[in-house]
C-alpha cells in the first residue's frame, strides 16, 4: 500500500483543532480528496531547545508507526472497531511543515507556544478519522481512572484511603495544593451507569470547563469543527443552538441541556463500562502490589525504581500478552501473584495506563436525531520507564491526601466484593 503524502495537500487546507502535551491536531478543509477529506492530521511536538528528535533516522521505526500498529494489533482485540478511529501513516515534508507553522502557530494557545513547537523534522505523522469536523457539535471527555483498587495488595497505611477516595479525586486535591485548578468531577460518578450520578459528573465537568475558561483537559467542546470556549459568545450561541430548544445562552440552562444530552449518550453506550473493566482488570495488583512483586523478583537490583531494568515489549509480545489476558488471566489467583508472571503484570499495568489516559469523543449520529456515536481516542503505548515515576507519584498523592485530613467518599458501582485477601500476610 502506498502511503499518503502530505505534500498532495496545501498547508492552507489544514486548520488548527487542539493539542495535548505531545501532539497537535489539524483538520483538513481543502478540496475533496479521498485520502484527506474527513481526516485530521496528528503531528508530534518537541520542546523548544530540544534536539532529541532531530536525530531520528527516517528509516528507523518512529513512535507513530508503533502507535498505529499497537491500535491495529492489540487495542482492536480489546475494543470493538466501531469505537476506534481509523489511523494511517502519512509521509511528511519539512518545508511543508514549516509553512504550516508560519500559517497556524498563531492559532495555538499562548502558553503552549511558549513551551513547544511542531517537530518539523519528523518524516511521518498520523491521519485519523475527523471526529470533530463534519458535525455541528462534538464533545471530548477524558474520563480517567474508573475504579477503586482492591484491598489485597495495599499497605495498612494506604488501604483505608485508597479504597474510599478514588485516585482522580486525590490527585485533584494534590494538584490544587500545587496551585492547579480544582474540579469537583469524580470519574466514579461518570462510570457509575446510574443516571443521577452520571448527570452529577457531567455537571461537574461542565462547571470545570466554564470556570477554567475551557483550560481543564477533562472536557473539551467543539462546534463546527473548532474548539468552543466559554468566554466566546459565538461558540456559546452555537452550543445553545444545538443543545437547547429555545437557543438560550443562559449558563444554567446550557449546563442542564448539556448534561441531559450527554447522560443519555453515555447510558446508551457500552464504552465507559468497557474502559472501567479494562482498567481495573489490567491494574489488578495496584502499583503497590506490582512494586512488591517486582522487588521479590529482581533480587535487590530494583533500587532504580519499578520497571527500570525491564526492556519495553515488542509487538509480538503484546500479541502474546493479549492472548493470556483473554484466557489464563481469569483463572490465576491474583491475590497471590506468581513471581514468574512479573513481566505479564508489568505489561498489564502499562496497558491499564493507556486506558486510564485515553479520551472519548461523543458526537451526534448523522442518521439518527438524538443518538450519538462514541469513539475512543489517544491510545498510546506506555513505556516501562514511566513505572518508577508513577509509583513515586502514587505515594506522593496518597501521602498528601492523608495529611490534608480530607476523605471524600467515592463509590465504585462495579466493584466486586472483597474476598480471597486472607492469604495476604503470607507474601507481604
Ligand atoms: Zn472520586
Amino acid at each position: 500500500m502506498t502511503l499518503p503524502l502530505i505534500i498532495e495537500t496545501k498547508p492552507e487546507d489544514w486548520t488548527y483543532v487542539s493539542e495535548g502535551g505531545a501532539t497537535i491536531v489539524f483538520s483538513y478543509r481543502g478540496p475533496h480528496n479521498v485520502q484527506f477529506s474527513d481526516h485530521v492530521l496528528r503531528l508530534r511536538k518537541v520542546a523548544h531547545g530540544s534536539s532529541n528528535s532531530t536525530l531520528l533516522d527516517s528509516n528507523s521505526e518512529q513512535p507513530d508507526d508503533s502507535m498505529i500498529a499497537f491500535q491495529e494489533n492489540i487495542i482492536s482485540k480489546l475494543v470493538p472497531s466501531e469505537f476506534l478511529p481509523s489511523l494511517v501513516v502519512v509521509v511528511l515534508d519539512e518545508d511543508w511543515l514549516r509553512s504550516l507553522v508560519v500559517l497556524r502557530n498563531g492559532d495555538r494557545p499562548a502558553e503552549r507556544r511558549q513551551t513547544d513547537h511542531i517537530d518539523v523534522r519528523r518524516s511521518k505523522g498520523v491521519l485519523a478519522t475527523d471526529l470533530i469536523g463534519g458535525t455541528p457539535i462534538a464533545m471530548e471527555i477524558k474520563p480517567k481512572w474508573g475504579f477503586l483498587p482492591t484491598e489485597c495488595h495495599l499497605s495498612p497505611e494506604t488501604a483505608a484511603l485508597k479504597t474510599t477516595t478514588c485516585r482522580f479525586c486525590m490527585h485533584t486535591s494534590f494538584r490544587m495544593e500545587q496551585g492547579g485548578i480544582g474540579t469537583t468531577y469524580c470519574p466514579l460518578d461518570l462510570f457509575s451507569r446510574d443516571e443521577t450520578r452520571i448527570r452529577k459528573a457531567l455537571g461537574a465537568l461542565w462547571a470545570g470547563w466554564y470556570e477554567s475558561h475551557g483550560s481543564l483537559n477533562n472536557l473539551r467542546l467543539f462546534v463546527e469543527g473548532r474548539m468552543a470556549k466559554p468566554d466566546d459568545d459565538h461558540s456559546m450561541q452555537l452550543l445553545a443552538h444545538f443543545l437547547t430548544a429555545d437557543e438560550s445562552t443562559d449558563v444554567q440552562n446550557l449546563r442542564e441541556s448539556f448534561t441531559s444530552a450527554l447522560a443519555q449518550a453515555l447510558l446508551d453506550s457500552p464504552v465507559l463500562p468497557l474502559l472501567s473493566t479494562l482498567q481495573r482488570t489490567l491494574d489488578i495488583l495496584d502499583v503497590e502490589g506490582l512494586s512488591k512483586l517486582y522487588t521479590q523478583t529482581s533480587s535487590g537490583s530494583s533500587c532504580d525504581g519499578l520497571g527500570s531494568l525491564v526492556p519495553d515489549p515488542y509487538m509480538e509480545e503484546w500479541e502474546d500478552f493479549v492472548e493470556v489476558y483473554q484466557s489464563d488471566h481469569h483463572s490465576w489467583d491474583h491475590t497471590v501473584p506468581s513471581p514468574g508472571h512479573i513481566r505479564y503484570y508489568l505489561m498489564a499495568y502499562l496497558l491499564s495506563a493507556t486506558f486510564k489516559d485515553c479520551s472519548i469523543i461523543i458526537r451526534p449520529k448523522s442518521t439518527q436525531i438524538g443518538s450519538f456515536d462514541t469513539t475512543i481516542i489517544d491510545m498510546d503505548i506506555k513505556s516501562m520507564d514511566r513505572l518508577g515515576k508513577w509509583e513515586r507519584l502514587d505515594r506522593k498523592i496518597v501521602e498528601h491526601y492523608k495529611s490534608s485530613g480530607s476523605q471524600r467518599r467515592c463509590i465504585d458501582s462495579q466493584r466486586i466484593s472483597q474476598s480471597g485477601c486472607t492469604q495476604l500476610s503470607e507474601w507481604r
